[in-house]
């Protein structure tokens, strides 16, 4: 026999984002069930040990982490030169965490607050009536269910596994990411590091590889690459041998992927809300997304809220969730994305030149970048910097083609950031808005 759930709103998803969101809602009353295609421990576990900014815990009123699931509060990071002679040292404090622990804290919250989790829960499609979306439909433990909700959230992760089964004509954009959007990150995870090999949280100019803390002296060797597992593999062999060699022993390898895209146009419709990676909430500096995707899950909320209240989960009446997200960190994120990609793949001894001075990859800039989610170039300091470069240019330090694209990025970031300032008060606007978003995006 068919199961049947009934509730007012259906989270697709019980990952740290729709985890964080299911529990505002519950904790503000609303009669919120979870669908969850995994057991529950297993959540997270793909990836295990991640890092969650310090400061977001009081913003996003999260109690702070304790024990086994903190595993560690370095003080700051370190980001190493091109040729790794010099380092500087960041001042923006990450927990490092047991992200399945930390889910699970979340989990209890849902509870304790009247919220329901299903685990092994997997959501098979989405149930559209006259244009709106009803619910889903997928297998408990191998036996069918349909679940009915007034609002039901995509909070699946990377796969959208709603938002890729929307219908065509319902306003949000229903293509899978495609894989030159998609970054891959391979951790190995070691422990019984000898003497001579980094120590605490460390990036490198000029490399997608990093050396992070793992559990006690341990350490995390990752590596971020667009494209596919195996090339991110790849270059992380190639990367740790020629800085490494073999160093300690190694423990696990843990994998994953993450959206590096723009946003889709909307993240709302009549009765469906997205959040998290399903829409590509992650940070455009670094693809961290637990914490961007709480900015617009604490949005989420209290439209969410209001709609149920006034009874109103049409697209019009969830839409202020659009408008508010991507008039705030919306307009930053995609401002950074049109910016700093291309700068950090310029060649090493640019990006050395930009490091020595204080241009971009400096202290102060990398602590901004982390504190307010975008880059510190207001124009007065931006003309200094194009003096300084200028400068750079004629001393054959740095190739006049980096310093015209760069002036070029500029305009643009600035372009596109007046651009998302503009989100359309209604869902009426959405076009015309759109179609200047994808000409400037170019897809
Ligand atoms: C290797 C790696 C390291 C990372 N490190 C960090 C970090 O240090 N800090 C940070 O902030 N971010 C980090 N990120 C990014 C971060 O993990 C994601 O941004 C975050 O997990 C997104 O949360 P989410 O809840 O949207 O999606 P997910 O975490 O993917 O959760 C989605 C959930 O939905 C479930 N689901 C999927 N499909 C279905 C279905 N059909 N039916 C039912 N349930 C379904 C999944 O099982 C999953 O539990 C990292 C990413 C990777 C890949």
């Amino acid at each position: 026999m068919t199961k049947t759930i009934h509730t007012d709103v259906l989270i697709v998803g019980a990952g740290p984002i729709g985890a964080y969101l299911g529990w505002k809602l519950a904790d503000a009353g609303c009669d919120v069930h979870l669908l969850e295609a995994l057991t529950l421990d297993k959540v997270g576990a793909h990836i295990e040990v991640i890092h969650i900014d310090e400061i977001r815990f009081d913003e996003f009123e999260i109690p702070h982490p304790t024990p086994p699931e903190l595993i560690h509060l370095p003080p700051f990071f370190k980001v190493w030169s091109v040729d790794s002679s010099r380092y500087f040292e960041v001042h923006y404090p990450f927990y490092v965490i047991n992200m399945p622990l930390y889910v699970q804290r979340l989990h209890g919250y849902i509870r304790n607050s009247g919220g329901k989790l299903t685990e092994k829960a997997r959501v098979e499609d989405v149930i559209v009536e006259d244009g709106y979306i009803k619910g889903v439909t997928g297998n408990i433990g191998g036996e069918p269910f349909e679940a009915y909700a007034r609002i039901t959230v995509d909070a699946s992760g990377i796969v959208g596994a709603l938002r890729t089964r929307l219908p065509d004509d319902f306003g949000i954009e229903n293509t899978p990411l495609p894989p030159e959007q998609t970054f891959y990150s391979g951790l190995e995870l070691r422990e019984d590091i000898p003497e001579g090999y980094p120590t605490g949280s460390n990036s490198f100019l000029g490399t997608p590889g990093f050396w992070n803390m793992s559990y006690g002296d341990g350490a995390i060797l990752g590596m971020v690459i667009p494209g596919s597992a195996e090339l991110a593999w790849e270059k992380h062999k190639q990367w740790r041998e020629e800085r490494y060699g073999d160093p300690g022993k190694l423990v696990a390898r843990r994998i994953g992927c993450g959206p590096y895209r723009r946003a889709p146009l909307s993240y709302v419709g009549d009765g469906f809300v997205a959040v998290g990676d399903s829409v590509y909430q992650n940070k455009a500096f670094s693809g961290e997304g637990i914490v961007s995707g709480y900015t617009a899950c604490k949005i989420a909320k209290d439209v969410i809220f209001d709609a149920l209240e006034k009874d109103d989960c049409s697209k019009k009446g969830l839409w202020a969730y659009n408008t508010r997200y991507f008039r705030g960190q919306g307009a930053k994120f995609a401002s950074v994305m049109g910016f700093l990609p291309i700068v950090n793949d310029f060649p090493p001894e640019e990006l050395d030149f930009l490091n020595t001075n204080e241009i971009i990859f400096c202290k102060d800039d990398y602590e901004y970048l982390n504190l307010n989610y975008e880059l510190n170039l207001p124009p007065e300091r931006w003309a200094r910097i194009c003096q300084t470069i200028e400068a750079g240019v004629k001393e054959g330090q740095f190739s006049e083609k980096s310093f015209q694209t760069m002036k070029t990025l500029y305009d643009f970031s600035n372009q596109l950031k007046s651009h998302y300032l503009k989100y359309p008060e209604t869902p009426e606007g959405i076009a015309a808005w759109g179609a200047v978003q994808k000409a400037m995006w170019g897809y």
